[in-house]
């Protein structure tokens, strides 16, 4: 399997060199040059998650040089629970966040960094990756500790919850986080500054972790298919999918698992307020625009990056609208389905997950499986006072919680994270 751009302007790859390189030379985002079928009925002797990720992703590690090492890197990669519980008969919901940092993109980010250990494992590498909530910590987790990686997390100071920053800041030793006096756009402008910056990137090995690596994207197609497998284990049918979306990275992994053979139904993607894929899916034209702040802040996206590999997946307009269902919810739907969910199902649900479940109602059909993106926890300010009370904390998060947090204050141009960096 060989990887090739979006915008078709560079040549194939091997997956390695994909998830160094990040982005394609074109501006693009890699995708593998074709979809190869799997047979369902083949993983019928598979129950763990790492076996059956192993399996789903084998096609597309084919003559890669990690393609042997791949089991391996699914174990340690996914040593945390994925369970599907049975909310009713027809619901289930995929708890996609039992990770070190207790959201979905900890399967990305652990799954690339394990790669990226057994790519040339003598190499230093340096990860820059600007953020404004969930990436960063995801990126941290992952990366703390291993040997040769120096990892930098810049995000707006003061632009993130004080869970939030704890999760970027309190790691020490390889990850240093710094607070940028400035916009999440400035965090970012300052991380492509610095790769367009060929002499400061020389013999650093720059390397970017942000979402649309497709190394990220990989344990995402097979964690839908993992879900499609025990769900029709379970009940005999083949469940449709509700997934939160903002970049659209979770939710291209949904079409992904379904195009290579999985049992999956429909595929219905709940968007916040940020309207600009529920305005597609629902006839409009495809039309980005500048995001606005919504209390399911981590899908506070206006341009969803992924929406490319979607078309390239399904280059037809309206065989494209055709392949999923979806929803713009607002800020007040939002709060009345947190609320609800907990009287009428005695589930605390994040404010992201709440858009699917809110989605999940409109819905008439059965056998549905909604992606839970983030534990309630970490957004414990918005829901404690709808419900009227405390969220168990999850022992992960608590320990990083307990943790002091260290940040270096910076300016938001280039030349401040040059200085800082060198200490
Ligand atoms: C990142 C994130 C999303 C959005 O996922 P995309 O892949 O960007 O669509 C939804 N919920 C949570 C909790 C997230 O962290």
């Amino acid at each position: 399997m060989k990887y090739i751009s979006t915008r078709g302007g560079t040549a194939k790859v091997t997956l390695s060199e994909a998830m160094i390189r990040g982005l394609a030379g074109d501006g693009g985002l890699f995708v593998p040059d074709n979809i190869p079928s799997i047979n369902p009925e083949s993983f019928s002797p598979l129950e763990t998650f790492p076996e059956i990720a192993a399996a789903a992703l084998a096609p597309f590690f084919a003559g890669d040089p990690l393609e042997k090492q791949l089991p391996g890197i699914c174990r340690s990669a996914f040593d945390f629970d994925l369970p599907v519980r049975f909310l009713r008969n027809d619901t289930g919901l995929l708890e996609l966040f039992h990770g070190p940092t207790c959201a979905f993109k900890d399967f990305g980010a652990q799954f690339l960094a394990e790669c990226f250990m057994r790519i040339d494992p003598g190499a230093t590498r340096t990860v820059l990756v600007a953020t404004s909530g969930d990436t960063g910590g995801a990126v941290a987790a992952a990366f703390h500790g291993r040997p040769g990686i120096e990892v930098g997390i810049l995000y707006p100071d003061g632009g993130v919850s004080a869970r939030q920053q704890r999760q970027l800041t309190g790691w020490g030793g390889n990850v240093r986080a710094f607070a940028v006096a400035g916009s999440f756009d400035d965090c970012q402008r300052i991380v492509k500054e610095a790769f367009a910056d060929r002499t400061w990137g020389e013999g650093r090995g720059l390397t970017s972790a942000n979402s649309i690596n497709i190394g990220r994207l990989l344990p995402q197609i097979a964690y839908y298919g993992a879900a499609s497998l025990w769900y029709r284990r379970r009940t005999g049918a083949s469940p449709a999918f509700i997934i939160p979306a903002g970049n659209l990275g979770n939710g291209v992994g949904a079409f992904y698992a379904r195009q290579l053979g999985f049992p999956i139904d429909k595929i219905a993607l709940a968007c916040n307020a940020n309207p600009t894929i529920a305005d597609f899916f629902n006839g409009g034209n495809y039309r980005p625009r500048p995001s606005i702040p919504t209390l399911a802040n981590a899908m506070d996206v206006g341009a969803p990056s992924n929406f490319e590999r979607l078309q390239h997946l399904i280059p037809d307009i309206e065989q494209l609208r055709g392949a999923a269902l979806s929803i713009s919810v607002g800020d007040e739907q939002i709060r009345e389905t947190i609320l609800r969910v907990d009287r009428e199902w005695g589930e605390i649900i994040c404010p992201h997950t709440a858009t699917a479940f809110y989605f999940r109602d409109q819905l008439n059909s059965p056998h549905w499986i909604i992606a839970a993106t983030a534990h309630p926890a970490k957004f414990e300010i918005l829901i404690e006072p709808l419900i009227g009370r405390k969220i168990p904390v999850p022992a992960q998060l608590a320990e990083i919680l307990s943790r002091e947090g260290k940040a270096e204050k910076i300016g938001n141009r280039l030349e401040d994270f040059k200085r800082a960096w060198k200490g």
